[in-house]
């Protein structure tokens, strides 16, 4: 008989931010499960709270101390015992400043430290002090996490790439997330086939700048994202394919050509151009022109007559005139978005474009919401136009109705139907009857998708 004598312990981790932070809050989990660490959906009574933060929005340190004064309070219930972690990229931007406004803190833990938790928690243990790791090593953090332990769902997220080396004027990655830096290919079909077998069916890969992706095959050569593609498409159980977020620049010849010939890789992609105006898009640093991106647009098209885009905006970023504005108006006009993402520019400290002079807080409303008008138009278009059509959906689970379930379709749209069944992890002919601004209805047709 096998008996373990394991020490139970909770962990509660909350999660802020984007998709690659919800993967690594994952793998800290997996990283920590041998300790006994068993994750609770609460924090009260928790042995272990990390808070996984994210730098990008507004008043993010802001949100973060004042959940973690509300961690303070359960830390001094639970006697002390209660251990409190920042990680993420307000960890790696500001460990001092944590430290000195909430020194109750045990652990600030960078995003490229996450593989050495359990030695950080055994320091701070034995020291009872603080204890901070924010430090970017020569190796690459995917060398020593375990990959994914359980199943994620039908749709499961894989990091196949970190880091940035690109400096965009307005952005904190390349200095929270270090160098750009690619997952072995081996590792990451490993781990996309251990996804597959449990029951994953689409598989997103993630990645600051992934299209910039090149990681170690096993011949030695650098695979492009193209290859790695390519080879996770052979993968039996993996049906559907997509990467986030990419950057106009890595768009190569071999990635469009790409989405030509391989079935499993949906025909959407979410491609940030940030401004239509080529001065605005010199003085955020993005190393592509407006036309560039038109341009990937229109090959793209060719290659895959049904893509269909996505992409972020950032309007008011200083020095942008009403004449930069209308180019990024004129932009989105000719593109015709399935849906996107607009923010205003608010500064980030470090980096450059926090120095220069800002443009008036009321122009940039003004701006944003005659764009984000105009976005919202065209993306109620695209659903709209779905109405009547048929089109295959990868079933996720129960909807939120008894007698509903639900799925994405090919441009993740969430779908509901109407089915007895649950046919999860299946994909089935669906007509779209309905569109609601963030979701559709449909009816389920007889034929399921072949294999
Ligand atoms: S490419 Fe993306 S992640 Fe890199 S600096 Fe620019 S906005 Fe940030």
């Amino acid at each position: 008989m096998n008996v373990t004598n394991r020490i139970s312990r909770k962990l509660h981790v909350v999660t802020h931010g984007c998709q690659m932070n919800v993967y690594d809050s994952a793998r800290m989990a997996d990283v920590l499960r041998p300790l006994g660490y068993e994750t609770v959906d609460s924090p009260a009574g928790a042995d272990m709270v990390i808070m996984n933060t994210c730098h990008i929005r507004e008043k993010a340190e802001e949100k973060v101390f004042s959940a973690l004064g509300r961690l303070r309070v359960l830390k001094e219930e639970s006697g002390g015992r209660m251990m409190i972690a920042v990680t993420g990229c307000v960890a790696q931007a500001e460990s001092e400043l944590i430290l000195s406004r909430a020194p109750y803190v045990d652990l600030v833990v960078g995003p490229q430290a996450y593989h050495r938790l359990p030695e950080l928690i055994a320091r701070a243990h034995r020291t009872r002090g603080s204890v901070v790791d924010t430090d970017f090593p020569a190796a690459p953090k995917f060398d020593f996490l375990p990959e994914a332990a359980g199943h994620q769902g039908v749709i499961a997220n894989l990091t196949i790439q970190e880091g940035c080396d690109k400096f965009c004027s307005f952005c904190v990655v390349p200095y929270t997330r270090g160098a750009e830096a690619s997952r072995p290919a081996g590792s990451v079909l490993a781990e996309a086939r251990r996804m597959a077998a449990l029951g994953s069916r689409e598989i997103v890969l993630l990645g600051q700048n992934v299209n910039a992706y090149h990681g170690a095959g096993a011949d030695g050569a650098a695979w492009g994202l193209a290859r790695l593609l390519d080879a996770l498409a052979e993968i039996p159980g993996v049906r559907r394919l997509r990467y986030t977020t990419s950057h106009p620049a890595d768009m190569d010849d071999e990635l469009i050509a790409a989405h030509g010939r391989n079935p499993a890789l949906m025909p959407f992609l979410h491609l940030p151009v940030q401004s239509g105006s080529d001065r605005m898009l010199a003085a955020m640093n993005r190393r592509h022109k407006a036309d560039a991106f038109r341009r990937i647009v229109a090959r793209l098209r060719e290659v895959r007559p049904d893509m269909a885009f996505t992409s972020d905006f950032i309007v008011g970023h200083p020095g942008e005139t009403d004449a930069d504005f209308a180019a990024t108006m004129a932009l989105v006009r000719e593109t015709g978005f399935a849906l996107a993402y607009s923010f205003k520019y608010s500064p980030r400290p470090g980096t450059p474009a926090a120095a220069l002079p800002q443009v008036d807080e009321a122009v940039k409303d003004a701006r944003l919401q005659e764009l984000q008008a105009e976005l919202r138009r065209q993306q109620d278009a695209f659903n709209a136009a779905t109405v009547g059509l048929t089109t295959p959906v990868l079933f996720t689970g129960a909807g939120r109705y008894e007698g509903q379930i639900a799925g994405r379709s090919l441009y993740a749209q969430p779908v509901v139907v109407e089915s007895e069944r649950l046919l999860t992890g299946e994909i089935h002919e669906v007509q779209i009857d309905f569109a609601n601004p963030n979701s559709l209805l449909g009816s389920l047709q007889k034929e399921r998708v072949a294999a």
